[in-house]
């Protein structure tokens, strides 16, 4: 028995036990994980790490030593196959452990193809250390990467990939890459760019099925007849929230775990933070959503420890993100979900801009290329949501943080 479980050992895990702890938390806390590391962060898997810029030890969110430090137990490569909300008792690695307060926190798995070919040996997801290893280990033998998906985990193994010298095809579905999170401005921007460093990037790209001659992926079939030659595949669609135990256990749910404004979800003494919690977002305009960020994953995070440790402070953070892609940092603040209207701030050809997304004349979120300024002096008025002028608002030249009404 423990009286904190938090399940996952990612970054909304890891942020838990470490909050607990810099709260003054005395009781007894646990991590189990089903990974075989202690939390590491996850962005660099498809930026600095894939690369070979940066060691493992240095993704490690906080040095091994200092969990037992701390006195939290990590319970690693144990999955939590149940969990009995009347009880407070949870299985793991054939287990039965009992709990004072739960911490869900599982993030996700990435969503894999269904057609046929999809489980090659050489089909790989971007989630884990393991799935990068796997990939990096073969890089050697590897001339031709097809990389399904143009969102940003897709876009970020491209622009890796092609500084190793590799020669990448993007397949996206859509019209447009980061149609899902992005307005079109910032996606026309990021395909000129894959390009101009030789990615063969595709939109509207209908893909078949994946040829496989001894369990190895060697091309991609399209719809329209075209085969491409390949010697590894990215799957990078977007990822399912890890949710079945608790949902077996009544837990409310169904694109994710439902969660309250303290984290909690509809069982007794269970939260659910980062990746798998789905809330209503004062930044979506209160719609029901999940994040997938290491914000979200950090602040929910903390909202849930506080409620445990008895203070009632709502979740209320304005949402952020970056991507890193060749020499572009793109730094997002605010949720684009439902715009009305955009501004382009500056001149994507400096390649150093910022694009504005309005409702009713209000900004909620900035998407900044190579534009840190924009990015710092964008958030203030995300979160005033006063009326600004345009004029000055589309004018590089006047600071964002001067614009008036
Ligand atoms: P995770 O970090 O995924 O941790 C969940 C952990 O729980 C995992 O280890 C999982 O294996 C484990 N688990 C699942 N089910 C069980 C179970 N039943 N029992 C035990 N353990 C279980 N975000 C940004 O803000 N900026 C970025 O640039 C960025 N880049 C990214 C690049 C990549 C390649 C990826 C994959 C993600 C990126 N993200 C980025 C997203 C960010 O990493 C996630 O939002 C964040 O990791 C979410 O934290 P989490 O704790 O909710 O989930």
């Amino acid at each position: 028995h423990y009286d904190v479980v938090i399940v996952g050992a990612g970054h909304a895990g890891a942020q838990a036990a470490i909050s607990l702890r810099q709260l003054g938390f005395e009781g007894s806390v646990a991590m189990i994980g089903d990974e075989k590391d202690p939390p590491y962060e996850r962005p660099p898997l498809s930026k600095e790490y894939f690369a070979g810029d940066k060691s493992f030890d240095r993704i490690l969110i906080r040095p091994a030593s200092f969990w037992p430090e701390r006195k939290i137990d990590l319970l690693l490569g144990h999955r939590v196959k149940t969990v009995d909300a009347q009880a407070n008792i949870l299985t793991a690695g054939g287990e039965q452990i009992g709990y004072g307060k739960l911490i869900w926190a599982t993030g996700g798995s990435p969503r894999m193809l269904t057609c046929n070919g999809a489980d090659a040996s050489n089909v790989h997801a971007v989630r884990r250390r393991d799935d990068v290893d796997g990939m990096m280990a073969k890089l050697d033998q590897i001339e031709h990467v097809t990389v399904i998906g143009g969102g940003y985990i897709g876009l970020e193994a491209a622009a890796v990939l092609t500084k190793l010298g590799k020669k990448v095809v993007v397949l996206e579905a859509l019209d447009r890459v980061l149609a899902r999170v992005a307005g079109e401005d910032l996606s026309r921007f990021y395909e000129a760019e894959h390009r101009a460093h030789g990615v063969d990037l595709r939109t509207g790209a209908k893909m078949d099925c994946i040829e496989v001659i001894d369990g190895k992926a060697t091309a991609v079939l399209m719809q329209d007849g075209e085969r491409i030659e390949t010697d590894m595949v990215i799957v990078g669609i977007g990822i399912i929230p890890e949710t079945g135990p608790l949902i077996a256990a009544g837990a409310a749910g169904g694109n994710g775990v439902d969660v309250d404004e303290y984290c909690r979800t509809s069982l007794p003494d269970i939260y659910a933070v980062g990746d798998c919690a789905s809330h209503a977002n004062r930044f979506a305009r209160g719609a029901q959503i999940r994040l997938e960020s290491v914000q979200n994953a950090n602040d929910q995070a903390k909202t849930a420890v506080a409620h445990i440790m008895g203070k009632e402070d709502a979740y209320d953070a304005v949402p952020w993100f970056w991507s890193n892609q060749y020499d572009l940092k793109l730094q997002t603040v605010g949720l684009s979900i439902g715009h009305d209207h955009t501004i382009l701030r500056g001149d994507p050809a400096n390649r150093s801009f910022s694009v504005l997304y309005l409702k009713a004349g209000k900004v909620i979120a900035l998407d900044c290329v190579n534009a840190v300024k924009d990015y710092v002096q964008g958030r203030a008025h995300v979160l005033s949501g006063a009326l600004l002028d345009q004029v000055q608002l589309a004018d590089p030249a006047i600071p964002l943080k001067e614009v008036g009404l």
